[in-house]
């Protein structure tokens, strides 16, 4: 039996309904269609033609699959969850830290997540004005109100 363009796709990317997004199967993070073509050539080392021809076979299937393709997309349609969701089994699991603050504006949760613990630092004192005490060379007592503590989470990340 012949290998379509179909089965290859289908062999390389996994679609995810609700977030619209493609799944690279061997890198374990989300390409978007506008991305996808050097994608596949660069990382995957597929001739041009073959690239060419994936796209296309996913222009064809853009009424049953429709497709954030650009970063712009993104932006204006992608919802992150808001609140815990199942793992998405075709997206690698990582630990990261959540956000304890609340958000200036709205007074939520601000819940964001980073993997890394200087990340959500350098984040809570951008975004929520934050001063780490242990930061400090003289700590003070008025400092113990600041004192943070970063719950670890379970994760994911669309895009690597
Ligand atoms: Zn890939
Ligand atoms: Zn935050």
């Amino acid at each position: 039996m012949e290998c379509t363009h179909r089965d290859l796709l289908d062999s390389l990317l996994d679609y995810l309904p609700a977030y619209r997004l493609l799944v690279c199967r061997l890198h374990g993070a989300c390409v978007l269609t506008s991305h996808l073509q050097s994608h596949l050539r660069k990382q995957h080392s597929l001739s041009s033609t073959a690239c060419r021809a994936l796209w296309e076979e996913l222009q064809a299937q853009s009424e049953t699959r429709p497709l954030l393709g650009t970063d712009r997309d993104l932006r204006t349609y992608l919802q992150l969850p808001t609140t815990p969701i199942s793992r998405i089994p075709q997206l690698p699991l990582w630990t990261g830290f959540l956000c304890p603050m609340q958000d200036r504006q709205t007074g939520l949760p601000c819940r964001r997540i980073y993997r890394c613990l200087k990340n959500i630092q350098a984040h809570c004192r951008n975004e929520h004005g934050w001063k780490n005490p242990q930061g400090q060379s003289q700590p003070r007592k008025s400092a113990a109100s600041q004192i943070v503590h970063f719950v670890k989470v379970s994760c994911q990340m669309f895009f690597a």
